[in-house]
């Protein structure tokens, strides 16, 4: 009689948990063209433009945006940066919030239900790729650690060298399977619509993402190349670049790139770009 009600019990709470599970476990079709879905992974507030080369007035709004990226191709699908808080730290339905020195860091919810309601789990995933490794874009790394991991040795080796409590986020990608890309363009998907560029200076292998957009048209989702729109004009590199020479020189390829492609530019932490772009559920193409 105990063991019926044991296991009645067991066949209820199954039916309770296994029911939203079930329902998570929804399976993306495949698509016919080139998409990117845009997730919100946070906000950064209490940054000084003064730090980034910048003079004062030139920034009305110093707060950045954390948006996260899922570029999804006829041939799989690349996660491209990973937020500023993990879901670990999510409590309920309540936004997450940390602080970083004088930063407040918030987000309104964790990244992989984002994912799982649109059909991807991180283990369908078929790669991950930073613009850096700085915290601000790699909070959920681990979560990604089955994906083949697109990186440049400088990137990588820079890492594995930081401290160990500053590795927590991503240590689980030492062991994934890594593909060191070269100090030229790399075609992710051999089609040319998705091509990571090197772009190092803010950190020893910082990286952009250059895509063809069937609509859109091509974009360049830029990183931390620029973090405020009025970084381009500005005469001075920001404080804190791992090599302030590169990054300047980093600056004067991605331009002329942008005037012989026409690309759009998406610099990740500008709220203003952000605002405007479709966000998941929704995606851009
Ligand atoms: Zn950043």
């Amino acid at each position: 009689m105990l063991r019926e009600r044991k296991v009645c019990a067991l066949l209820v709470s199954l039916a309770v948990f296994a029911g939203p599970l079930l329902l998570a476990q929804k399976t993306a079709a495949p698509v016919t063209s080139l998409r990117v879905y845009l997730f919100d992974c946070g906000l950064i507030k209490g940054e000084n433009p003064l730090e980034y080369g910048l003079n004062k007035g030139d920034v009305k709004n110093p707060d950045m945006v954390v948006p996260c990226y899922l570029i999804v191709h006829p041939k799989g699908t690349l996660m491209w940066d990973a937020g500023v808080i993990p879901d670990s730290a999510f409590k309920g339905d309540a936004p997450a919030t940390q602080k970083d020195g004088s930063d407040t860091e918030t987000s309104p919810r964790p990244l992989l239900p984002q994912l799982a309601a649109l059909g991807y789990r991180p283990e369908t995933i078929t790669y991950i790729a930073f613009s850096h490794y700085h915290s601000d874009h790699v909070a959920n790394a681990n979560a990604f650690a089955g994906s083949t991991w697109l990186v440049h040795a400088a990137e990588r080796d820079a890492m594995f060298a930081a401290k160990p409590e500053d590795q927590a986020a991503y240590k689980l990608l030492r062991n994934s399977k890594t593909i060191i890309l070269p100090n030229t363009d790399y075609d992710v998907f051999g089609d040319g619509s998705v091509i990571i560029k090197s772009t190092p200076g803010h950190t020893p292998g910082h990286q952009v993402l250059a895509l063809k957009l069937p609509k859109t048209g091509p974009v360049l989702i830029a990183g931390d190349l620029w973090h405020y729109a009025a970084e381009r004009t500005a005469s001075r590199p920001p404080q804190d670049e791992a090599n302030q020479q590169q990054t300047l020189a980093s600056r004067v390829a991605m331009e002329a790139y942008l005037k012989q492609s026409g690309a759009q530019l998406w610099i990740e932490h500008d709220p203003e770009t952000f605002r405007r772009l479709k966000k998941a559920p929704a995606y851009n193409e």
